[in-house]
């Protein structure tokens, strides 16, 4: 394995450490990947394992096709959706997914959340939409994510949970937090009267600023 690869793996344990921390997942349900572009490989959590308990020796590496190259674990069930992400958006390479609890609010009732905040109109870049429920682990639902998912860098499973998506680990679990803080302030919102939602115009330019000023410098190993 690469240097690459290796520090790929120790990147999906340090965030699934503060995954399980943040209270974004309850158990072993969640799961994070990240993909070393240079080598074709994808660094996946294994399945049935709590996230707080997560070493790089129980980590699965996978080619683009998802044949394990490398760990004695099984992969993630949602593997399949991980790599029908990773094949549709070139631009992303790393996808957490969470079952934290007003992103399911959200999901349950399957409503898109819009952008009412200026963090997550620069992250997402733009709503939350919900990807059609299909059960977890199908190849349905790995297609109804990356089809809802679209150019955006969040979707909601129905009935499920959250996808984030970013460049990088950190930006996607950073995703995950800004849509669960922000499905909660919609909810809240809508308690005390009707919520506010910012233009497209305005979204855009979030979106934009976040692109070129805000982000850190890609790593040089992806
Ligand atoms: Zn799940």
């Amino acid at each position: 394995m690469s240097l690459a690869t290796e520090e790929a793996k120790d990147n999906v344990v340090r965030v699934g450490h503060r995954m399980a921390q943040s209270r974004l997942v309850v158990g072993s349900w969640g799961n994070i990947s990240t993909l070393v572009k240079k080598d074709k490989l994808v660094i996946i959590t294994p399945s049935a394992v709590n996230c707080d308990n997560l070493h790089a020796h129980a980590l699965i590496t996978v080619d683009l096709e998802g044949n394990v190259v490398e760990g004695n674990l099984k992969p993630s069930t949602e593997l399949k959706l991980h790599l029908a992400v990773y094949k549709s958006r070139p631009d992303v390479n790393a996808i957490v997914h969470t079952h934290s609890t007003y992103g399911c609010a959200m999901a349950v009732s399957r409503q898109a959340l819009p952008p009412i905040l200026e963090d997550m109109a620069q992250l997402v870049g733009g709503p939350v939409p919900v990807a059609e429920y299909a059960p977890a682990g199908t190849a349905e639902l790995a297609e109804n994510c990356s089809h809802a998912l679209g150019k955006l860098n969040a979707v909601f499973l129905a009935n499920h949970g959250v996808i984030g998506v970013g460049r990088e680990l950190e930006e996607a679990f950073q995703v995950c937090q800004i849509v669960e803080r922000t499905a909660k302030v919609y909810i809240l919102s809508g308690i005390l009267g009707t919520p506010h939602v910012l233009t497209p115009e305005d979204v855009k330019s979030h979106h934009n600023y976040y692109l070129t000023c805000y982000r850190r410098p890609t790593n040089k190993n992806k």
